[in-house]
């Protein structure tokens, strides 16, 4: 896959950590022509919540339909999470990264591990809550699960959790603003590699050459 121009970045977390509103920041803030940014959208089996639009949040498919697709081996990732399929499309990544586009996941532990194996430079960024008690906070102050659905979530944040040293970076989510600030930190530097810089500044780069051997 070194044709691959754009970076792959996995966020992960324990659900409410702030995942999706770092990105969704990320992305209002700092999109731009030379910083080509998108997030990829997942399909899933699980019900929309409301406000959830088809397309835009997830791709909302049925078991049936999911399974035919991991069968035509469409995913460049899949796991179950929380009893529900979730997925990340292989040709909708592989295209995108290959405009020079960078990508991000927003993704479980066991898809992170998957995407690792199949591509070793995607960066792994893991997002901790400040504590235990603030991330119960903000999924009821999200409102958008029921009281049973926060329990199960909250028992699988440890689980979840544990995974933290699988990534390369791991970031506290507490003041929000700091945080999104450390996010676009990494996704500088990773611009900045020098792999990166050669494909982005070819001409640049041939031509100092060229001046400085004549
Ligand atoms: P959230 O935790 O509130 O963001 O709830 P979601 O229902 O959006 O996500 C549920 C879980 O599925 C989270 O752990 C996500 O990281 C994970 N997830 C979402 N999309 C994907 C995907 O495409 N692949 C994998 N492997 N996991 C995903
Ligand atoms: P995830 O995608 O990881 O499940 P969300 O992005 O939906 O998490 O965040 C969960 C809730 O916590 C949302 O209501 C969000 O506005 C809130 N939140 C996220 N980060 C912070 C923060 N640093 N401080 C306060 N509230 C936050
Ligand atoms: P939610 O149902 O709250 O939208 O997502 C629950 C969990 O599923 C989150 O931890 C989220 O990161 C994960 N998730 C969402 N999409 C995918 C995906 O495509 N692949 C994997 N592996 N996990 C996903």
């Amino acid at each position: 896959m070194s044709h691959l121009l754009g970076n792959l970045f996995i966020l992960s977390a324990p659900s409410g950590a702030g995942k999706s509103s770092l990105i969704k920041a990320l992305l209002e803030k700092y999109q731009s022509d030379s910083c080509p940014m998108q997030v990829s959208v997942s399909h899933t089996t699980r019900a929309p919540r409301p406000g959830e639009v088809d397309g835009q949040h997830y791709h909302f498919v049925d078991r049936e339909k999911f399974e035919s697709l991991i069968d035509a081996k469409a995913f460049f990732e899949w796991a179950e999470v929380f009893g529900n399929y979730y997925g990340t499309s292989r040709v909708t990544i592989e295209d995108t990264l290959s405009k020079g586009i960078d990508v991000f996941l927003d993704i479980d532990w066991q898809g992170a591990r998957q995407v690792k194996q199949q591509l070793p430079e995607a960066r792994g960024i893991f997002i901790l809550p400040p504590s235990t008690a603030v991330l119960h906070e903000r999924l009821k102050g999200r409102g958008q699960d029921s009281d049973e659905v926060i329990e199960t979530r909250m028992q699988k944040a440890v689980d979840e959790m544990s995974h933290y040293d699988e990534a390369d970076f791991v970031l506290i989510n507490d003041n929000f603003d700091d945080t999104l600030e450390q996010l676009y930190a990494i996704v500088n530097a990773a611009r900045c590699e020098q792999r990166n810089q050669q494909h982005r500044h070819a001409g640049l780069i041939a031509d100092l050459l060229d001046k400085k051997s004549s």
